[in-house]
């Protein structure tokens, strides 16, 4: 159901009593019982540890890392691999617990975009786009954003806090459960359904490339960001290629490199715009790291060449940044760089300023940057009408202040 503006504050105010109700449940249930940790969330190495502190074989920890990773166990009583025995001690020691789906809504392109609620009850919004020969899946990486990009939505909602590793893969595993894209054990992919406007079960994923492009800055929640592709990408579980993620950043320069070396993956960088004074205004992080600075940790960065071109995305924001002048600028600021232009018509969210630019004027911006011979597939819009297209993101969930959490715990 599209969401119109009239209907927003009412749904917001009632989303947030219920998202308190629920905080005060959790904190009371918290207070009652002690937690389990949770297995999800854990790289091979930490997940040995944990078993073998607990008695169990190395060996078994690649079963269950298998049956977690590989085949989506959702709990341990389906993993008949193991004797009854071991799968009740694990039962009592751990969890497998993923982010719950509190609202799920498809878009009629097909988009599918779902409002899920994490352990404390705070909630993301996680977005699966399918198209002809992939399907990917756009992740969050906090809850709430800091960095109040103008044309954001998810930018006017403060930061609460970062996403755990478990929080980000999580919602890789409940995007496979949803779309239900788990293989059976002994299997492997047969039984899932067939690939999106394929008829037959040639290549039957779902989720095939994964962008950390939803709600927050993955480079200010580097190390659980990174934690999180490190599990996706494990050949003996998701198994989701570096050449088929993509993470995208407001321009956090000093953590590029970094993400280029420790990662290798596709980087993404939210330009908008080609001079400091609009790029200060529209990407406030720009005032810190402006253009000059960002586009030299480009350059720099070490898993781009010409066969993994970095992506530049240009929101298209009418009468801003959308003249010919600013074109034929955007193709001298990334001379020498191994580029493609994602020119992302503005989707509008309610109270946004800008509008998006006409048509004409964004086919004429394209030729410009065309003819210099960089590729700049305009991005067709998708799932506008349940406001999951490209910066449209955003949850209720909101930073209590000091007194709302002295009286939530309260006994
Ligand atoms: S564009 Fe990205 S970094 Fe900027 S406010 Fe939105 S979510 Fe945050």
């Amino acid at each position: 159901m599209a969401r119109n503006a009239a209907s927003i504050p009412l749904q917001e105010k009632e989303r947030e009593s219920s998202l308190t109700a629920h905080h005060d449940r959790v904190r009371s249930c918290d207070a009652m019982t002690e937690k389990k940790p949770n297995l999800i969330g854990l790289d091979l190495d930490e997940m040995t540890q944990a078993l073998t502190a607990l008695g169990l074989e190395k060996y078994r920890a690649k079963q269950i890392w298998s049956a977690v990773y590989c085949f989506g166990a959702r709990d341990f009583a389906s993993m008949t691999t193991l004797s009854k025995d071991t799968r009740t001690l694990l039962a009592e020691h751990f969890t497998l617990d993923r982010p719950s789906v509190a609202l799920g809504q498809k878009s009629e392109d097909g988009t599918q975009k779902w409002l899920l609620r994490m352990e404390d009850g705070h909630e993301v919004e996680c977005v699966h786009i399918p198209e002809e020969d992939r399907g990917s899946l756009c992740v969050s990486s906090q809850i709430g954003c800091v960095m109040r990009c103008a044309f954001c939505h998810t930018g006017t909602q403060n930061l609460v806090r970062n996403l755990t590793a478990s929080e980000i893969i999580g919602q890789v595993m409940v995007a496979r459960d949803v779309l239900g894209e788990w293989p059976k054990p002994g299997k492997k992919n047969q039984d899932a359904p067939p690939k999106p406007g394929r008829k037959g079960p040639l290549d039957p994923r779902f989720l095939t490339n994964i962008v950390v492009m939803g709600m927050g800055e993955p480079l200010y929640n580097y190390d659980n960001v990174a934690k999180a592709l490190r599990i996706a990408m494990h050949s003996d579980g998701i198994g989701i290629g570096r050449r088929r993620i993509t993470l995208s950043t407001s321009g956090v320069v000093p953590m590029i490199r970094r993400c280029g070396d420790d990662l290798g993956v596709n980087l993404a960088i939210s330009l908008h715009a080609v001079t400091d004074v609009l790029r200060d205004v529209l990407v406030p992080i720009n005032r810190k790291y402006p253009i000059k600075d960002l586009l030299h940790a480009c350059r720099d960065y070490p898993a781009a060449g010409n066969s993994r071109r970095i992506t530049f995305e240009y929101v298209m924001l009418k009468g801003v940044n959308d003249s010919l002048a600013d074109a034929r600028q955007l193709v001298r600021l990334l001379r020498g760089i191994p580029a493609k232009i994602n020119l992302i018509p503005f989707n509008p969210w309610p109270g946004s300023p800008y509008a998006c630019s006409d048509w004409p004027t964004i086919e004429k911006f394209g030729d410009v940057v065309n003819a210099a011979g960089y590729a700049s597939p305009i991005r067709m819009p998708r799932g506008r009408d349940i406001m999951a297209a490209c910066g449209q993101l955003k949850s209720a969930s909101r930073k209590l202040s000091a007194a709302e959490r002295v009286k939530l715990e309260k006994p």
